[in-house]
């Protein structure tokens, strides 16, 4: 607000109520609107925004939210279903040459966020990269993207861009994986003055997709002399196409000790929470609404209860149905189901209800 007030004074008087006409509508209709209670001013909570997570319960949690509408209206969409977390498509992903982002947008969006009662904000990149591919251009291409995926998020304020490691298309996996690391390694150098990281993500392994093992995760890691900037997303639809049997606590338990055991719990910045109509093992990935599908209540009712998860950002990516109410309305759902299932573990192994 100051900002803006700062930048008309120096205008003569009409420049100056135009400007002043055009940032008041703007921020009633935006801010107010992404503010919770549409009081702006009152929507920093500092206890929450500053506050260590504590309990089970207390993580940011959310959902990978459309930007059709501009950056604000995804924003607004957040707000609706009550998310602290949440995760965008910070440019078209279908697309190679996407438009560039705006920076007033961008700008206005990174101040906007905070406010709105978001705690965790993280992109996902385009499908069509592939930085493990044997074909020079596709693989140059996928270089190029990433780089301009890390400026934007940088531009949002967002901490992490979420990357799928790529397919080997028919090279070895060795080979794809140092075709991966070496790609990481340009696109982070050229990028190093973004404090933004880069979490790869596991797969389903549909293909010769690279990430269906946490072995993939951790040798890229180690290729790159455990660098900071790269950590990992855990995608429980893709674990569990992956062979990781959820349902079953010694499975949950065998997969997280190899996560401990590879030194990477520390890395994992975020979960996406979905469930799946896949089998256990059929490499196929197909999200559907949590409880509805093979992991089931009892899947995410474990895997909530482990300590080791308990601090990191939770964004679910399940179906949206066709219109937005449908979508604001399933993605409230899942939420309040995952977040039940989180309370209930926090009340039984604190012994109390801390903050639920
Ligand atoms: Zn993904
Ligand atoms: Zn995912």
């Amino acid at each position: 607000m100051t900002a803006n007030i700062r930048f008309i004074a120096p205008c003569c008087c009409q420049v100056a109520f135009l400007s002043f006409q055009l940032w008041l509508t703007h921020y009633l209709t935006n801010c107010a609107a992404v503010c919770q209670g549409g009081k702006p001013g009152y929507c920093v909570d500092p206890m929450k925004t500053n506050e260590p997570v504590k309990t089970n319960d207390s993580r940011p949690w959310g959902a990978h939210v459309s930007a059709a509408g501009g950056l604000v209206s995804a924003l607004r969409r957040a707000q609706a279903i009550g998310a602290t977390a949440m995760q965008i498509f910070a440019r078209n992903q279908r697309q190679w040459r996407p438009a560039p982002l705006d920076e007033r947008e961008a700008a206005e969006f990174r101040r906007f966020w905070p406010a709105a009662g978001i705690r965790f904000l993280c992109t996902h990149a385009s499908y069509l990269c592939n930085l493990a591919s044997p074909e020079q251009k596709l693989r140059e291409r996928s270089q190029e993207a990433l780089i301009d995926e890390i400026r934007r998020a940088d531009a949002l304020g967002a901490g992490c861009v979420v990357l799928h490691p790529g397919a080997a298309r028919g090279a070895g996996r060795q080979e794809a994986l140092e075709r991966l690391t070496d790609s990481l390694r340009l696109v982070l150098r050229e990028t190093d003055s973004a404090p933004v990281g880069v979490a790869l993500e596991n797969t389903a392994g549909q293909g010769t997709a690279l990430g269906a093992r946490i072995e993939d995760l951790a040798d890229a890691l180690a290729a790159l002399g455990r660098e900071p900037r790269l950590g990992f997303c855990l995608d429980t639809a893709h674990a569990f196409a992956a062979g990781v049997d959820l349902r079953r606590e010694s499975a949950l338990h065998d997969w997280l000790a190899e996560l401990a055991g590879r030194d990477l719990l520390d890395r994992i910045w975020l979960l996406h929470l979905n469930d799946t109509t896949a089998a256990c093992g059929s490499r196929r990935d197909r999200h559907v609404h949590i409880g509805d599908g093979e992991i089931g209540d009892r899947g995410f009712r474990h895997l909530l209860s482990c300590r080791e998860l308990w601090r990191i950002p939770a964004i679910i990516e399940t179906p949206k149905g066709k219109t937005p109410e449908q979508a604001e309305f399933w993605d409230r759902r899942n939420l309040r189901r995952l977040r039940g299932f989180a309370k209930a573990n926090c009340t039984r192994v604190e012994g109390k209800p801390d903050r639920v």
